[in-house]
C-alpha cells in the first residue's frame, strides 16, 4: 500500500512537471475554465524561406479573397457541385493552407496579413507595408517595377483598402487614406481598379481632390472602362467607382468585367506583368453575418477565378496564387433534422484564427507547397520576381 502510494504520487508529480514543462516551453497559457486561451505571438507554425526556385513564370496573379476560410471554400465547392460546373478548385496544382498570423498573435486584419503577404515580414495590425517596428519593407510590386515588369490592381473594394495598399503603399495605419492615395500617385503602378469609400470624412479626401491626386498618374477611364487603343502608347490607367457599386454578378461593372479588361490592358503592353484580384465580398458580407451576400460573393469570385485561370492556361506562362487574409465569421455549415439541407450559422462578426486556403497554378506553382505562415507567400513571391524571365526580356 505505502509503496503503490509512493508511486502514484511519483508518476502524479512527473506528469505535472511534464504539463508544466510543455506549458513554458510553448508559452501557451490555459486562462479560464471557460476555454479561453492565450497564445504567445511566437507560436508555431514558425515561418519557412527557400533561396531559389527551378521554374519561374513570366507573370503572377495574386488572387485574393479577403475573409475568405475553409468554410466559404466548402461552399464554393459545394455551390459548383450543385450546378454541374467543372470546379475551379480541382485545377490548381497545389492545394494548401497558411497560418495568418500577425506579430500580435494568432489574430490579424487585412493590413498586417496582406503587407506579410507583399513584403515577406510580419507586422502588427493595421499596419501596411512597414514592420511591427516602424520600419519600411519593399514590397514586390516594387521588385517587380525595377524589372520592368507591369503592375496592377483590380478590387471590388475601396482602392485605398488594406489590402490593395500593403502591395503598394507604406505607413503605420490603414486609415491613412490621403497618404496611401499619394504614394499610389507616387509608384509605378500602371492599372488600378476600384471603388471609392466615405469620401471627405476624416483622414479621406473628397472626390475632386482624390481625382486630383489620381490624374498625376494615371488616365481616368470612364464607367465603359474602354480602353485606350492598343495601337496608342499606353498611359497607366485607373477606373473609380462609388462605393458598394462592385458587388456581385449583377454589378455593373463586376469583379469578372473588371478583371478582363485588366488581362486585356496588359496583353496590349506585352511586359511581364504582376496583378493582384482582390475579392473583397466574403470578408464584408462575414462581418455582417449576412449569408446571402456570401453566397452571391462566392458567385463572383468564382466567375472571375475561373477567367484568371482560362487566361493563365492560355497564356502557358502565368502563375497564378489564389489565397485568403484570414478567415471572418467563423462560419459553419451545419444541418439539423432536414438533412441533407445546410444551414449557415456564425461565431463572431469578427476575424477568427483559423488557417485559410492557399492555391497555386502554373509554373513555380509548386514554390509554394510547403508554405507555413502568409509571410511566407511573400517571401516566395520576391525570390520568384528576382529570378524570373522577366529580367532577361
Ligand atoms: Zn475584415
Amino acid at each position: 500500500m505505502k509503496n503503490w502510494k509512493k508511486t502514484s504520487l511519483l508518476t502524479a508529480l512527473v506528469l505535472g512537471l511534464l504539463i508544466v514543462g510543455i506549458f513554458y516551453l510553448f508559452n501557451l497559457k490555459v486562462v479560464s475554465s471557460s476555454g479561453d486561451i492565450e497564445f504567445s505571438p511566437g507560436l508555431e507554425p514558425k515561418g519557412t524561406t527557400i533561396d531559389s526556385v527551378d521554374n519561374t513564370p513570366r507573370n503572377i496573379i495574386i488572387f485574393v479573397a479577403d475573409g475568405l476560410g475553409f468554410t466559404h471554400l466548402s461552399l464554393a465547392m459545394l455551390t459548383q457541385q450543385k450546378e454541374n460546373k467543372t470546379s475551379v478548385w480541382q485545377q490548381f496544382d497545389v492545394k494548401s493552407w497558411h497560418d495568418t498570423r500577425s506579430t500580435f498573435g494568432p489574430l490579424t486584419d487585412s493590413g498586417a496579413s496582406a503587407t506579410a503577404m507583399a513584403t515577406g515580414t510580419s507586422t502588427f495590425f493595421e499596419v501596411i507595408g512597414q514592420d511591427a517596428e516602424g520600419n519600411h519593407l519593399t514590397n514586390v510590386f516594387e521588385l517587380a517595377n525595377a524589372q520592368q515588369y507591369n503592375t496592377a490592381i483590380v478590387t471590388d473594394s475601396y482602392i485605398w483598402d488594406a489590402t490593395p495598399a500593403a502591395f503598394v503603399a507604406h505607413t503605420g495605419s490603414r486609415d491613412n487614406a490621403r497618404e496611401i492615395l499619394t504614394q499610389i500617385a507616387a509608384s509605378e503602378l500602371d492599372l488600378l481598379f476600384g471603388e471609392l469609400e466615405d469620401l471627405g470624412e476624416d483622414e479621406i479626401p473628397d472626390l475632386e481632390t482624390t481625382i486630383e491626386i489620381l490624374k498625376q498618374r494615371f488616365q481616368l477611364l470612364d464607367a465603359t472602362l474602354t480602353l485606350p487603343q492598343q495601337t496608342e502608347v499606353l498611359a497607366p490607367i485607373a477606373a473609380i467607382f462609388e462605393e458598394d457599386e462592385i458587388q456581385d454578378m449583377t454589378s455593373t461593372p463586376n469583379l469578372l468585367q473588371l478583371t478582363d479588361a485588366a488581362l486585356r490592358y496588359l496583353s496590349y503592353r506585352d511586359s511581364p506583368f504582376i496583378l493582384l484580384v482582390e475579392c473583397e465580398e466574403m470578408d464584408s458580407a462575414s462581418h455582417r453575418n449576412d449569408s446571402k451576400r456570401v453566397l452571391k460573393g462566392i458567385a463572383a469570385l468564382q466567375e472571375t477565378l475561373s477567367l484568371v485561370l482560362d487566361y493563365a492556361k492560355t497564356q502557358g506562362e502565368t502563375l497564378v496564387v489564389f489565397t485568403s487574409d484570414h478567415e471572418t465569421g467563423g462560419l459553419a455549415a451545419v444541418s439539423d433534422s432536414n438533412y441533407p439541407n445546410l444551414q449557415l450559422v456564425w461565431a463572431t462578426k469578427n476575424h477568427t484564427a483559423s488557417v485559410v486556403p492557399l492555391f497555386a497554378m502554373g509554373p513555380g506553382a509548386e514554390t509554394f507547397l510547403d508554405v507555413k505562415r502568409n509571410s511566407d507567400i511573400g517571401q516566395r513571391l520576391k525570390i520568384l520576381i528576382s529570378t524570373s524571365k522577366g529580367l532577361s526580356e
